[in-house]
Formats: C-alpha cells, sequence, structure tokens
C-alpha cells in the first residue's frame, strides 16, 4: 500500500539554494533560525504528516463529516489528531510571538503546511481557514479584539473560518446581502453564507466567524461591505466560551472530494441576531479582505503542489508493485520499465518540483515584502500570487489525473485511492476566486494597471538565468528557455498595446496568459535548480550526487515536456478574440 513520505530532501534544496533561507532569515532579523533548523522543523513535520494525518486521509473520504443533532460531527480520528497537532505546537509556527506564536518565516511555515496538504488536505483545511482569520485580526482587528481571541486562534485551540460566498454572491462579492445591524457596543448578524469551511465541528471549544456583511446605511456595492468576529460561543467576563451565539450550521454539502472537510450553509441572527464585532471601520471589509488573499491565494496554490506530490508519491509505489508484459529474457516486468509510464511519471516529478520551487520562492517574497520599504518583493509578491494559486491548481487536475492513468483500470476504483486525489483535486482551481478570476487579475490588477512594470522586471531576472544554463553545458535548455522568455516579451507588448481597445479581448486572453506565465515562471525554477545541481556536483555536499543528476535530468524534462507550452498558449493568445465571441447566446 502506497504511504506518504516528505520530500525532505527537495524541500530543503530548495530552501537553501533558491530561497537562501540563511540570507533571508538574516534579514529578517531572526538570529537563531537557519537551514539546519528549518530542516529539522520539516522533517518532524513529516513525522506527524506520515504517521498520524496520511492514514486519516482515505478514512476521511470514505466516513465524511455528518450533521447529528445541529452539530457538525467531523470524521473519525480528526479531533485526536487536531489534538495531536496542536499539542505540539504546529499550529503557532509563523504567528508573531506576541499572540505566543513563534514568528518563523513564512516560507518555512510554507513547506510545512505542504505536508499537511499532502497528508490530508481535508484535514489541513481546518489550520489554513484559521491562519486566515489571525491574519486579518492582526493586519485589521483592534487591540482589544487581538487579545480576546488571537492567543487562543494562534494556539489552535479555537479555529477560525471564513464567511464571504452567498447564494446570490460568489466571484461578485458586491452582492453581498448579510446584515449587522449596530445594537451598542456590538452588531446584530443576520443572513446566510454558503460553502463555509470548517464552518462546524467538535475538534475545539470555540469557533470564531469572520463574516462580511452590510449595515443598514452601507453604499451599494463593494464599498459597502464590512468585516465582523462572530464566534460561535459568546465569550464570558474571563474570556472564556459561554452562551451559544445565534448562528449555526443548517447543513453540509454532499460533495466531489474533500469529504472530510465540512462545507456548511450558515445561518445567521434566526433568533434576532448574531452577536458580531466589527473589525477595523466600517465599509472596510472587502479591503481588508484583499490585505490577507496574497497568503490565503497562495496557501490553495500549494494545496495544488502537496495533493500532485501526495499523487505522484502513489504512482512511483504503484509502478514498480503492478506487473504486466515481459521483458526480453521473459522475466515478468514491473511497468515502471515502459517508456509511457515512465513519461508520466517524469511529468509529475518535474510537475511537482518547478510547483515547489515556485511555491517556496513566492512565499519568500512574501516574507521580504513585509520587511519595511521592500517595495520590489512587493510587486513580485502580487505578481506571483493569481499565478501560484492559478497555474498550480491547474497543473494539480492534470497531476492527479495522470496518477490514475499510470494505475489503470485500478485508477478508477475508489479501493486504490488515486481517484481520492483526483477527486480532492478538482476544488482548487474553484476555490479562493476561480482560476477564471486568478486570470483576470493577473492581466487586469497586476499587469494593466503598472503598464506591465511588474512583469518587466520579472522577465529581466529571469533571463540573466540562461547564460548559467549555457554555462554548464545546459544548451537545449539555454535556448527553449531564450525563446520562450522573447515570446513573452511579444505577448506582454501585444497585450499592453491592445488593452482598452476591446472591452472582451483581455477577458478572452486572461487565462492563456495565466498558464503562459505558469510553465514560464516553472521554467524559470527549474532552470535555477539544474544550474545550483550542476554547480554542487563540482564540490562536496550533502545532496549526493544521485539527488543531484535527477534535479538535473528532471529540469531537462521540464524544458521539453512543458516549456513548449509556453508557445501554445502563446499563440492562442495572440489569435485574441477570433471565434470566442463571434456566436450569438441563442446559438449555444
Ligand atoms: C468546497 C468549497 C469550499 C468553499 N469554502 C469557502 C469558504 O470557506 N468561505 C467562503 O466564503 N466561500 C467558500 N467557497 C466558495 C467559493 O469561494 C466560491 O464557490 C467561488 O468563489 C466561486 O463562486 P461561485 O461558486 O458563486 O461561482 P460563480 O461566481 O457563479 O462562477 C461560475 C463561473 O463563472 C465565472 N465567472 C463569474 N464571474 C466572472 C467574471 N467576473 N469574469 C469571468 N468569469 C466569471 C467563474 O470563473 C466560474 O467559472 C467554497 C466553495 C466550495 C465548493
Amino acid at each position: 500500500m502506497s504511504t506518504y513520505q516528505a520530500p525532505a530532501k527537495d524541500t530543503a534544496f530548495v530552501l537553501d539554494q533558491l530561497v537562501e533561507f540563511d540570507k533571508l532569515c538574516e534579514t529578517m532579523q531572526l538570529g537563531e533560525v537557519n537551514l539546519e533548523l528549518a530542516k529539522v522543523i520539516v522533517e518532524e513535520a513529516g513525522k506527524l504528516a506520515s504517521d498520524v494525518l496520511a492514514p486519516l486521509n482515505a478514512k476521511g473520504d470514505q466516513n465524511g463529516t455528518k450533521l447529528v443533532d445541529a452539530k457538525v460531527q467531523e470524521s473519525p480520528g480528526f479531533a485526536e489528531a487536531y489534538q495531536q497537532y496542536i499539542d505540539n505546537g504546529w499550529a503557532t509556527l509563523t504567528a508573531p510571538e506576541e499572540f505566543g506564536g513563534q514568528a518563523l518565516p513564512n516560507v518555512l511555515g510554507t513547506a510545512v503546511n505542504e505536508l499537511w496538504h499532502s497528508a490530508n488536505m481535508a484535514f489541513a483545511l481546518c489550520p489554513m481557514l484559521t491562519q486566515g482569520s489571525i491574519e486579518a485580526l492582526i493586519a485589521h482587528g483592534s487591540d482589544a479584539l487581538k487579545a480576546l481571541y488571537l492567543p487562543r486562534l494562534v494556539s489552535g485551540e479555537w479555529t477560525g473560518t471564513m464567511n464571504l460566498t452567498e447564494p446570490s454572491a460568489g466571484s461578485d462579492l458586491a452582492a453581498v446581502a448579510t446584515r449587522a445591524v449596530p445594537a451598542g457596543d456590538h452588531y446584530l448578524i443576520s443572513g446566510q453564507k454558503i460553502y463555509i469551511t470548517w464552518g462546524d465541528h467538535q475538534m475545539s471549544p470555540n469557533i470564531v466567524h469572520l463574516v462580511l456583511a452590510r449595515t443598514p446605511d452601507a453604499p451599494a456595492g463593494v464599498k459597502g461591505i464590512s468585516l465582523f468576529i462572530v464566534p460561535k460561543f459568546l465569550l464570558d467576563e474571563n474570556g472564556d466560551p459561554a452562551e451559544l451565539n445565534d448562528a449555526r450550521c443548517i447543513s453540509i454539502e454532499h460533495k466531489l472530494g474533500i469529504h472530510a472537510s465540512p462545507t456548511c450553509t450558515m445561518s445567521f441572527g434566526e433568533k434576532g441576531g448574531a452577536v458580531g464585532y466589527l473589525v477595523g471601520e466600517v465599509n472596510q471589509g472587502l479591503a481588508y479582505m484583499f490585505t490577507m488573499m496574497n497568503h490565503a491565494r497562495q496557501s490553495v496554490g500549494l494545496q495544488g503542489l502537496s495533493i500532485s506530490e501526495r499523487a505522484y508519491q502513489q504512482a512511483v509505489w504503484y509502478a514498480k508493485d503492478r506487473q504486466q508484459g515481459r521483458r526480453k529474457d521473459g522475466t515478468k516486468m514491473p511497468i515502471i520499465e515502459h517508456p509511457d509510464v515512465r513519461r508520466m511519471l517524469m511529468a509529475q516529478r518535474a510537475g511537482c518540483e518547478a510547483m515547489r520551487a515556485l511555491a517556496l520562492t513566492a512565499a519568500a517574497e512574501i516574507d521580504r515584502s513585509q520587511l519595511d520599504g521592500d517595495a520590489r518583493a512587493a510587486a513580485r509578491v502580487e505578481l506571483l500570487t493569481p499565478i501560484v494559486k492559478g497555474w498550480m491548481t491547474e497543473l494539480a487536475n492534470e497531476l492527479t489525473s495522470l496518477n490514475i492513468q499510470v494505475h489503470g483500470g485500478m485508477g478508477f476504483i475508489e479501493e486504490a485511492g488515486a481517484a481520492q486525489h483526483y477527486r480532492d483535486a478538482r476544488i482548487l482551481a474553484i476555490y479562493e476566486g476561480t482560476n477564471g478570476i486568478q486570470a483576470l487579475d493577473l492581466i487586469g490588477r497586476k499587469t494593466l494597471a503598472d503598464q506591465g512594470a511588474a512583469l518587466a522586471a520579472l522577465l529581466d531576472e529571469m533571463t540573466s538565468v540562461a547564460k548559467d544554463l549555457h554555462k554548464f553545458g545546459l544548451d537545449d535548455f539555454a535556448e527553449r528557455y531564450r525563446a520562450s522568455l522573447a515570446r513573452t516579451q511579444e505577448v506582454r507588448v501585444w497585450i499592453l498595446e491592445r488593452a482598452g481597445r476591446d472591452r472582451q479581448l483581455m477577458g478572452a486572453v486572461a487565462f492563456d496568459f495565466l498558464m503562459l506565465m505558469g510553465y514560464l515562471c516553472g521554467a524559470w525554477m527549474m532552470a535555477r535548480s539544474a544550474v545550483a545541481a550542476k554547480a554542487l556536483l563540482t564540490q562536496e555536499s550533502t545532496y549526493g550526487a544521485s539527488f543531484l543528476h535527477a534535479k538535473v535530468t528532471t529540469a531537462r524534462f521540464y524544458a521539453t515536456h512543458y516549456l513548449p507550452r509556453v508557445e501554445q498558449h502563446a499563440q492562442t493568445l495572440m489569435a485574441g478574440l477570433d471565434s470566442v465571441f463571434e456566436l450569438e447566446d441563442d446559438q449555444f
């Protein structure tokens, strides 16, 4: 049976060679934090992920959550696993020390989060949403709200949720209709939120809902949305959970995947109004949500890597175990010896390595962007975020599908477990802003808004790697890489020249632009990895020759199998609106 192993060596390689973790920690003035400590933390996390969370993944899929007596009952074993997770301090990794956190860099938190999501994405969604709530409160909450809620959210004793979506307000949050009426020192919240992840459960004594709602005199649209804290249990004078608030889960969705993550319909104010406390200023709710979106969207991109890595490990295990066909000498052969199976395994491996490098590179840019005055990093975070979210989750759909293909018929049979990863991965392109919305963000707010400046800076930085590829004899990769960069420069000019001419044009080409940028960023990461591995091969290193040679080979595979997709997306993009909008609505 396939098990999960943390890819600790590759994580260490990326942190060391691409992120330059020690240098980052110095810049962040984190004296005692270094790569050696990061490796220990990743290895320790790997044990909990493999030994405790991974074995619960299939069980959670088969025994999803249930609504019993108006309470959501999480899947068997999850509460005990969650207790272990918080007892070992994993919830506190990156939070500020003043609220009980360990203040470790975001990039290290990201490396660790990869393991939780690989082991059990449905489980890991709960801490992920809590992290989002913590960030929102740190950035925008009053001192009083911070003091009351943050220490227990940071420790993981309480969990958090994000309540944005409503039946009529999905991608278009301007349509949020939940109401918040002032009532003394608090507000009374009423309305319905749908699809709320981990909206209810019994794993913690309180749940802190962050809810978008409108005050009575709020302006229409996005300018009239405010953010509120609505605790499941109101707090007594000691700050402990006491009376049940007027907020409850009225149903849980039956869905394609992540069965162990309760997706709740939440009803607020059935008995007159749920008590809610304003976060920050009135009418600033959506802006507040935006400040934490980079992190949340990168987390969903990371889930794309995590689930692809889990599926890859399973595919390798199966390909070595399953025998079909015979070698020339008549002996039976495992399917890993068939070139087509090899192609699929390499595609999974190269995709995962490119995604890991990109996820950690982008996460480190979040750390840098939080240092005073690092405008370059801030612009880079803005640009990379929709790419990490959009491209990595699209790729996750492809790579989890390849795992099924490696398994043959067995992949389609639930018992094998490959189908679960495929089903679980499907949500990633949808939540936290669909990939259509990510594409519009990339082309609009992140490219056109600054006249392509951040993109130009990124392309310049990418270009400098090409000569290093030549230096180490990776000429074929270098040529392909240069050609893709030149093509992307053309695309950049094409987009800037045509923006504003036709309202529909940018929307029609946005997705191809997103995917083009994703494959190019992946190539940038693989080029840097190959160069670093080649350099390490000329000296003594802890990685070992086998690992480093494999790194170079995997990068070369990426250059021949994924990089050509840049050209494909460029061609489609430059066809413009062409046939996309020619038919009338009633011709469909
Ligand atoms: C399992 C699950 C968990 C979730 N967890 C949470 C949660 O914890 N909290 C929360 O608040 N929400 C959550 N959501 C909601 C999720 O974020 C939304 O489903 C998502 O944002 C899309 O909104 P929608 O479903 O209304 O789709 P719609 O907005 O109706 O979109 C339908 C299609 O139209 C496209 N579209 C819509 N508008 C545009 C546009 N302007 N331009 C181009 N294309 C457009 C979309 O890309 C999509 O392809 C969750 C959803 C699911 C399924």
